[in-house]
């Protein structure tokens, strides 16, 4: 479909890639393209299994098999200090080529051959600090479902001391790693709190009525997800109610769901009841990378499945501004650049 108004074209696509966007959910690893595993040098034609991952990279509807090959592939790409550097930069630039003028970019702090975890975060840093692109960037660090009581701890013990030396930069930590495994340390994400950092975790990816009730009674600043809450998606009819109250803003990443089979498709994903009952969330693409799309793409797809006008797109991102982790001033400075772009493009609202 080509929207018409005044005599003005401008389809679906270029205006989704035009909008100036808000992303808030995007791990690392998961966001490095083709382009940059290729910088990276991990699809050489040296490489054993080149063959097999060529196929996988040339499909743009990848399986979730497929996908966990690329997420293999993407965390063997960031094992030094010099390639998460490379690897900060190139995701950064790939996201302000889409229009994103907002950034929150999170990553699981890793010591990992001669690199410490205080390293990877200042690899990390670096690469933000050395971005050219026109972007305001902010780092979320992130602890894993997997790792233990001990290792958990000493992840936050390293971020809470880096946090104090890049308070500009590092605004917040994230739960996230398999759903199946380990739970949520509402001890570890308190302390985190105490020290000034802000708190999203990924809640509901799978029911689990339990865990979503006391990470909605710790009521993070955003859940990421939010997929079986509503008991029409598996959640609680309680839990529904407690979060209707709480209201936090939820982070969707509609293709991740999809291709993860919790979405049986796009037009059934559980944003609808978000849309339908007036409740805060932002669109956002985990893994864009792996899942092989961009945060204009989903924005197409909510577009594409939706009974929305351009107009309510743009109120999509211009709301997700209130729910980022940046300073005040940013958040004029990002609402004052979506308003210019809405004036300057009226003819296609
Ligand atoms: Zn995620």
């Amino acid at each position: 479909m080509i929207f018409t108004l005044l005599g003005t074209k401008m389809s679906e696509d270029i205006f989704c890639r035009s909008l100036p966007k808000i992303e808030l959910h995007a791990h690392l690893n998961g966001s490095l393209s083709e382009k940059t595993l290729r910088k990276l040098g991990c699809l050489d034609e040296s490489i054993l299994e080149y063959h097999k991952l060529l196929n996988i990279i040339n499909k743009t509807d990848r399986t979730l098999d497929e996908c966990f090959e690329l997420f293999k592939i993407a965390q063997t790409a960031t094992s030094s200090k010099n390639s998460v550097y490379l690897a900060t930069q190139s995701v950064i630039e790939e996201f302000a080529q889409d229009n994103v003028i907002y950034l929150e970019l999170r990553t699981t702090p890793r010591a990992e051959n001669d690199m410490t975890k205080q390293e990877y975060i200042e690899s990390v840093l670096k690469g933000i600090k050395d971005s050219k692109s026109d972007i305001i960037v902010k780092l979320i660090l992130s602890i894993d479902r997997r790792h233990d009581k001990v290792c958990s701890e000493d992840s936050l013990d390293v971020i809470v001391k880096m946090r104090e030396e890049y308070p500009g930069i590092i605004k917040g930590i994230d739960l996230s790693g398999n759903p199946y495994v380990g739970g949520f340390d509402e001890c570890l994400f308190s302390k985190a709190r105490e020290h000034g950092l802000r708190t999203t975790i990924h809640c509901a990816e799978i029911p689990n009525d339990n865990e979503v009730q006391q990470i909605l009674n710790f009521h993070p600043e955003r859940i990421g997800h939010a997929t079986s809450i509503h008991p029409d998606f598996g959640g609680s009819k309680e839990n529904w109610q407690l979060y209707c109250k709480a209201k936090i803003p939820a982070e969707f990443c509609l293709t991740s769901n999809v291709v993860c089979g919790t979405s049986k498709c796009y037009a059934e994903h559980h944003i609808q009841q978000w849309m339908k009952n007036d409740l805060p969330f932002s669109i956002n693409t985990d893994d864009k990378g792996v899942f092989c799309t961009s945060l204009s793409k989903e924005y197409e797809h909510v577009l594409n499945n939706f009974d929305l006008s351009k107009a309510d797109l743009w109120n999509i991102t211009y709301n997700a501004i209130d729910h980022c982790f940046a300073s005040t001033e940013e958040i004029i400075l990002l609402k004052k650049k979506m308003a210019e772009w809405k004036e300057t493009h009226a003819q296609y609202f």
